[in-house]
């Protein structure tokens, strides 16, 4: 096979693009654009065959599509080193049928969020890119998180060889599990450091030591935005299409929708991708909560980030700036218009498109209506988490708006025990938060669903607190100077 090259989402492809491992070592282009492949690689529409394969050797089908310039033993080392005994589950991304709907469920890894599964991955993509490429400096990771990333990729990176990882997180704009389970990290080359601000804030800081020069060290990025983090989500939207073709509830062929809650466009990108490669999904249903820029930009066409960030009790969706929508974007404009949009976003927070894509719909949620979700979830008799709901409460919306008939996969993406403080006020009025705190939530959700914690965080309560730097969002650069200076 030919290799794939890879274009930054602002290029107009008059320059050789560059090979997928080199775009996962650099993680975005240095025009401040996004990497793609040159074009969306089609997977052979076998049902038969693909629904003999296992969770891993369907990786292995779909990413080597991808990743085309490694080797057969790198990426299958690799999927072995990221799905053997690092998930509770068999299925790495089981499919249940729950309360009149399917969802698949993404938080059986380490770290009880869907973000463990392409950040168990991306690690072994980017030591084997280093030494393809001959990067001998340290590599440094740097990641700004709205709650979720930051924990699956200090785990993911903890003590691998000449890497180091730094995460940013807005320091009052997680939940507290999230953040304890930051703050415990272990590992000698991890730091977790506050930002007094808001995700977009450290995502925005983030990006701007990008752009500036660091002497004798490699940064790279393990946000969504790197292609690594990408292609590994494709997998689970086919595994999961060919688990309900195995169990007779879908057709082989047949049309199905998919509800996504969305905060960076990652994930959802990933169905897109998905979609464009053969799988027959009908619809993607982006699902936002109170920060509805998202579900606003497929409504009517116009991003506009022009208003304030609400917290919400789905943090890891509580972002104004959609990195991943610029995939999309180009995908559907080109790059010459995309970097023309991309300037425009940058100067006035908005642009418009005239969107002809029929692969969406967008709708939003309350945060009552999203703790309507939970409750009335759990009365049938499963637990879902903040932002699970706002996907489940989002399908229904829209599938009364349009009538829409086909079957639906809601993705459900974290443990309800990330969230407990919020789930339990839903699922009995009786409990405030407040009076609770953390622990007493966790207690109180174990108490009332009967469904065991998680050792992730049961064990919270006993780990030392290894990290304590917080600093305002301007001296990011700063802080990433000293922890490099120290560790030299
Ligand atoms: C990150 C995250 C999301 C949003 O996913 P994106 O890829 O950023 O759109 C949704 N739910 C949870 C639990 C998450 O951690």
């Amino acid at each position: 096979m030919t290799d794939m090259p890879y274009y930054s989402t602002r290029s107009d492809r008059s320059e050789p693009g560059v090979s997928s491992s080199y775009a996962v070592l650099r993680g975005t282009a240095p025009d401040g654009g996004l990497y793609v492949p040159a074009e969306i690689p089609a997977l052979e529409p076998d049902w038969g065959f693909l629904a003999t394969l296992s969770y891993k050797r369907l990786a292995y089908e779909i990413l080597k599509l991808y990743f085309t310039d490694y080797s057969e033993e790198e990426l299958r080392a690799g999927i072995d080193f990221a799905y053997d005994g690092k998930f509770n589950h068999p299925d790495i991304t089981p499919v249940v049928k729950e309360s009149g709907a399917f969802f698949l469920e993404l938080f059986h890894g380490k770290t009880l969020a869907f973000k463990d599964v392409a950040l168990s991955l991306l690690p072994h993509l980017m030591k084997a890119a280093a030494e393809k490429h001959g990067v001998t400096d340290e590599i440094t990771i740097l990641t700004a998180t709205s709650g979720d990333t930051g924990k699956a990729a200090l785990e993911g990176f903890r003590d691998m060889e000449n890497m180091s990882i730094i995460v940013f997180y807005p320091e009052k704009g997680v939940s507290s599990a999230q953040k304890m389970q930051m703050l415990t990290q272990e590992g000698k080359n991890t730091y977790v450091v506050g930002v007094r601000g808001n995700f977009d804030d450290a995502q925005r800081g983030v990006k701007e030591i990008f752009n500036r020069k660091t002497e004798n060290r490699f940064l790279s990025s393990a946000n969504s935005i790197n292609i690594g983090r990408l292609a590994p989500q494709i997998v689970y939207y086919f595994h999961a299409y060919l688990k309900l073709c195995g169990e007779g509830e879908v057709a082989p062929g047949e049309k199905i929708n998919f509800t996504v809650p969305t905060g960076n466009f990652g994930n959802i990108l990933a169905g897109y991708y998905a979609k464009e490669m053969g799988l027959p999904v009908n619809r993607l249903v982006c699902a936002s909560n109170q920060n509805n820029v998202l579900s606003d930009f497929f409504n009517t066409g116009k991003y506009d980030r022009n208003r304030s960030l609400v917290k919400t009790c789905s943090p890891s969706m509580d972002i104004l700036v959609s990195s991943n929508l610029e995939r999309l974007v180009y995908a559907l404009t080109g790059g010459r218009r995309t970097a023309g949009l991309m300037r425009e976003l940058d100067e006035s927070g908005r642009y418009e498109l005239d969107l002809q894509s029929r692969a969406f719909a967008g709708e939003f949620l309350t945060e009552e209506e999203t703790r309507d979700s939970i409750r009335e979830v759990f009365e049938n008799g499963y637990l879902i988490d903040t932002h699970t709901a706002v996907a489940y409460g989002a399908y229904k919306k829209y599938r009364d708006k349009n009538g829409d008939k086909h079957k639906n996969v809601v993705v459900a993406t974290a443990s309800p025990y990330k969230f407990a403080e919020a789930v339990v006020p839903a699922i009995n009025r009786q409990y405030d938060h407040q009076v609770l705190g953390a622990a007493g939530a966790v207690r109180a959700l174990a108490r009332i669903s009967g469904i065991p914690i998680p050792y992730q965080i049961s064990q919270l309560n006993f780990m030392p607190i290894l990290h304590n730097t917080v600093c305002d969002a301007a001296d990011m650069g700063k802080v990433v100077d000293s922890i490099i200076n120290r560790e030299r």
